[in-house]
């Protein structure tokens, strides 16, 4: 080994690949009912280095949803202040409610070398991607066929008649945004989607400008073989 110290050499147990990371953005959009929310939350679950975003809404929550664990429930006045304040790093309207992402979680996760998993609509991903065009990976999900994505919404039975109706609208005006992504998975069966959401967010770890570890490492190679 090179006698020249390590920008990480403290970390005495890691390797630089498992220690340095620039934290990768990763944006997933797809009309409801599509199974986006199923696989960005099974990659966080996956994977201990991604943070899942969670957002503000005003919407009210659906059954069986939880306060910070789905989203923060907010009314609009609130969800006001944060815009107000510069607490979020974006926010839009969907469907007449206010989704926003707080800032604060992503920077801290950012920060400490971590990913970060973003369930958003597609005027969040293109607000996101304008502000971190390195760091971000866009990622669409399309269901297999019109009647699978009405099934889906039918079946999952949260929503009244009229709001599926509502979803299903707004679908379509979602999906014809699918070509500013950088990847698009059709979801027809779960375990491959999954797995091809699994290949593209490890072959983006691996470029080279998101392991700011690999030029010291490079030297030290070239150093030890002389
Ligand atoms: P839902 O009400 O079904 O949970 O979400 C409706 C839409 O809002 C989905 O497309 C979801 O991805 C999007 N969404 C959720 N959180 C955010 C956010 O923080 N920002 C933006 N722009 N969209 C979001």
């Amino acid at each position: 080994m090179s006698s020249a110290p390590h920008p990480f050499a403290d970390d005495r147990h890691a390797k630089p690949w498992e220690t340095v990371r620039r934290g990768l953005l990763m944006l997933v959009s797809s009309p409801g009912g599509a199974g986006k929310t199923s696989l960005s939350r099974r990659l966080v679950a996956d994977f201990d280095g991604m943070t899942l975003s969670i957002s503000a809404t005003t919407r009210p929550p659906r059954p069986g949803e939880e306060e910070g664990r789905e989203y923060f429930f907010k009314t609009r006045a609130e969800f006001e202040a944060m815009i107000e304040a510069g607490e979020l790093l974006e926010w839009a309207e969907v469907n007449s409610h206010l989704y926003g992402t707080p800032k604060g979680p992503v920077m801290a996760a950012l920060d400490a070398g971590r990913d970060v998993m973003f369930d958003i609509d597609w005027q969040g991903a293109r607000q996101v991607a304008q502000q971190a065009p390195d760091d971000s990976v866009r990622i669409y999900i399309l269901p297999p066929s019109w009647q699978d994505l009405s099934r889906r919404l039918h079946a999952r039975a949260q929503d009244s008649e009229e709001v599926i109706r509502q979803r299903l609208a707004l679908g379509r005006s979602e999906i014809t945004h699918w070509d500013e992504y950088d990847y698009v998975i059709v979801n027809k069966d779960f375990d491959r989607a999954y797995a091809d959401l699994i290949h593209i967010y490890r072959a983006e770890r691996m470029k080279p400008g998101r392991n700011p570890w690999l030029p010291p490492f490079v030297q030290d190679l070239l150093t030890e073989g002389g």
